[in-house]
Parts: C-alpha cells; sequence; structure tokens
C-alpha cells in the first residue's frame, strides 16, 4: 500500500504556485498558508490545506502524521540548475594569485586554470570522483537544495568524460538529492587535442555524444560559448547538431563577451547561463523568446565582476534563474541561498523573484516539470526553517539554513 503522511503544521507555508515563469514578481503575488499541513503519498504531494482539517481527516483514515515545531516557514525544495561538482582537486593557488592581481594568463602559465583541473580529474577513477561529487551534493541538500544539475567538461577527451558522467550517475545513488547530468565536453578544446576548435566539436558530436545518448548518461548538452572558448557560429552548429539527436539543449552565453545568448535564442535551448556582458539587445532577445536566463552571482563573487542583469532582464519580460555555477575555480562559494541573496540585494530583486529563481523558475531552466511548486501531483520535495515570516529566509542573507528537508516525503536532514 502507498504510504500516505501528514507533515506539519507550519506557520507559514510559500506554495510558490500560480506564479508566471517570465517578468517581475511582487512579495503580495506569493501564495502564503497560514497554519498548513502537507499530506503526502508515495513521495508526492497529495494535498496542501489547513493543517487541522487535513488531521482530522488523516486521523479518520489511519494516515501517519510528522508532527514539526510550529514556528517554521516551508517552501519548495531549492533547486540548482548550474553547477561543476564534480571534479577533483582545488584552485586555492588560483584563487589567491587572483587577490594578488594576477590575471588568467598569468594564472594558467603557473599550472594552474581548468587545465589543472582537468588534470587532477583525469587522475580521479570513477569511484573517487562520484564519492567527491556526492559529498559536494549532501553540503547542498543539507542547505536545502533538493535537485542539483551537475555538468561534466573536466576531462575533455571522449573516455574521460564517459567516467565523468558515470560517477555523477553513481553519486546520485549516495546522496537523496536528485542529480541531473549535463554533457559540457565542449567547455574548452583541450590542450592535447591535436585539430581545430570544430575538429573538436564534430568529434563530440560524432563519437561522444552518441554512446552518451546511447548509455543514458545525460539527455543535456552544453556548451562555452566565449571568445577565449567556442565561438559563436561554432557553438551554434554543434548545439542544432545536438538538437537533432534529441538532446536538450543549454549554453555558457555572455559570461565575457557576448554571442552566446543570441546563440541560445536561435536553437530554442532550455536556459542561457552567465549573461554578465548581455546588454540591451541580448536582453530584448531573451525577453522575446522561451529560453530561461541564469544568473551565477558565485561566479561575479569569485571573479570580482559585475552581475548578470536580472532586474532588467525581468523588467523586459524574461525569466530569472539563479544558479551557484559552483566550481572549483571561479566560483567556489558553493551555497545557492547565500549567492542568491547577494544578487537579489544588488540587483534589486524582491523576495518574490529570488525565491521563485531558486525554486519553480530554476525547474524550467532544466524542464523539469514535477518540480519547485508545492501543489498536488508534485514530488514532495520541500524544506523548513525555524523561522515565522518567511521574509526573513532572504533577510538573513543566506546564513539561515533549513533546519529540515523532505525529499519525496521523507525527512533527509
Ligand atoms: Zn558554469
Amino acid at each position: 500500500m502507498i504510504e500516505r503522511k501528514l507533515i506539519g503544521p507550519f506557520k507559514q507555508l510559500l506554495t510558490m504556485n500560480n506564479l508566471p515563469v517570465n517578468g517581475p514578481l511582487n512579495d503580495n503575488e506569493i501564495e502564503v498558508f497560514e497554519k498548513a499541513g502537507i499530506l503526502t503519498e508515495g513521495g508526492c504531494i497529495a494535498e496542501v490545506g489547513l493543517f487541522d482539517t487535513l488531521a482530522e481527516e488523516a486521523k479518520k483514515n489511519n494516515c501517519s502524521i510528522e508532527e514539526i515545531n510550529s514556528c517554521t516557514v516551508a517552501m519548495p525544495g531549492f533547486i540548482d540548475p548550474h553547477t561543476h561538482i564534480c571534479w577533483a582537486g582545488n584552485r586555492a593557488n588560483d584563487y589567491s594569485m587572483r587577490l594578488e592581481g594576477k590575471t588568467y594568463p598569468d594564472i594558467a602559465k603557473s599550472g594552474g586554470g581548468i587545465i589543472s583541473t582537468v588534470e587532477k580529474t583525469r587522475n580521479a577513477n570513477a569511484d573517487e570522483l562520484a564519492f567527491l561529487t556526492a559529498d559536494r551534493a549532501k553540503r547542498m541538500l543539507n542547505d536545502g537544495v533538493t535537485t542539483i544539475e551537475v555538468k561534466s567538461g573536466y576531462g575533455l577527451t571522449g573516455s574521460e568524460e564517459i567516467k565523468i558522467l558515470q560517477a555523477i550517475k553513481k553519486a546520485g545513488n549516495f546522496v537523496q538529492a536528485d542529480l541531473i547530468p549535463t554533457c559540457l565536453a565542449a567547455h574548452i578544446k583541450p590542450y592535447d587535442f591535436e585539430g581545430s576548435n570544430s575538429a573538436y566539436l564534430n568529434f563530440i558530436v560524432n563519437d561522444l555524444l552518441p554512446e552518451i545518448y546511447e548509455k543514458g548518461l545525460a539527455n543535456r548538452v552544453d556548451i562555452y560559448c566565449d571568445e577565449m572558448a567556442f565561438k559563436p557560429k561554432e557553438a551554434l552548429d554543434f548545439l542544432m547538431k545536438a538538437k537533432d539527436m534529441g538532446f536538450e539543449l543549454t549554453i555558457h552565453a555572455d559570461q565575457f563577451t557576448i554571442g552566446g545568448s543570441e546563440v541560445a535564442a536561435k536553437v530554442g535551448a532550455v536556459s542561457a547561463d552567465h549573461l554578465e556582458v548581455s546588454g540591451i539587445r541580448e536582453i530584448k532577445l531573451l525577453a522575446a523568446g522561451s529560453v530561461v536566463p541564469v544568473a551565477l552571482p558565485a561566479s561575479s563573487v569569485g571573479l570580482g565582476t559585475k552581475f548578470a542583469p536580472a532586474r532588467k532582464l525581468l523588467n523586459a519580460g524574461a525569466s530569472l534563474a539563479i544558479g551557484s555555477d559552483w566550481n572549483p575555480g571561479t566560483a567556489p562559494m558553493g551555497d545557492l541561498l547565500i549567492c542568491a541573496a547577494i544578487l537579489g540585494v544588488f540587483e534589486k530583486l524582491t523576495n518574490a523573484e529570488t525565491l521563485a529563481a531558486i525554486t519553480f523558475r530554476a525547474a524550467a531552466a532544466l524542464d523539469l516539470k514535477d518540480r519547485g511548486i508545492i501543489k498536488k501531483g508534485n514530488i514532495a520535495d520541500f524544506i523548513a526553517f525555524e523561522l515565522n515570516d518567511y521574509r526573513e529566509i532572504l533577510y538573513n542573507q543566506g546564513k539561515i539554513k533549513p533546519n529540515i528537508v523532505w525529499k519525496n516525503g521523507i525527512p533527509v536532514k
């Protein structure tokens, strides 16, 4: 028999239901239930309502009740739509050099940069990588992140990229959070690949993606589109081919040079991520289509550069999700709530906009339709903070973490 369980009462329950995926949001648009309960059934949400009413029903039907401290604020589990948490080693030395004012080429020349992570990741076996990835994912789950996108991209050969995607899959067995894998073999042309950028991209399309598809290791493909990685034209051709093979698309766009967001709009990518240098033209392009812009404020904090124009994107009618971009080089923070709170204060985002960006709008950035909103039929991923008012979540700037995290209706913290 499928287990039914009532959880509550919550002082406030933010469902994030009935809100648009695009455009600005005001706090008074958020649906807030007082003294609420959530009835779960087989890992999904069966009903949301007044706790006392649901409890009466529950007692009649012999359904179990998980009573919690009534001074809590509940909301959907956080969703991180952009991470690179499958890596080995660390880049503390790069970070120190950046603090001393050294440039990226200086750092790369001294043996740092992405290549140092690629080498350490290649030297680790799949089990070690799975362990490291699961460890980071556990930390995120503990912070309330119940769904985590994870990119490959530190292998950069066929077998190494497969190893990384297998490690991500394996890590999923060690942590209750859902890990959503993305192939980012097109992170950068590896230093040891003999041939042009397009030859490398052709190799990915012809040799690697068919194997990934066949083995079911990822259904999303990403490319780093920038002057120093892959040019817009190269990214466009590559993504079109990946799309024809049945992959969903995402792109690292407009981080240092523009061009990527236009590619995202042309190929119908699910999301375009970074956008630090997006201008009016790029903002209009993103607002006109269905691409979800993903801001990565921890990368701006890591590099000391400006933030994506989140306010302008929303005002133009675009959506906005926020990802942690957790990676060893540019975004070592790895804390979605803190970086979202920071972006909110600099870009003047309302509570509603920032919380939407790490719940249902982040789900849209991953094309996941069963989460990010507490409503009947969705999976029962939600979190509770020991706070009296939901606005205290961002007021505390990410310092206060949820004290209970439910994944598929089961408390995992
Ligand atoms: Zn990234």
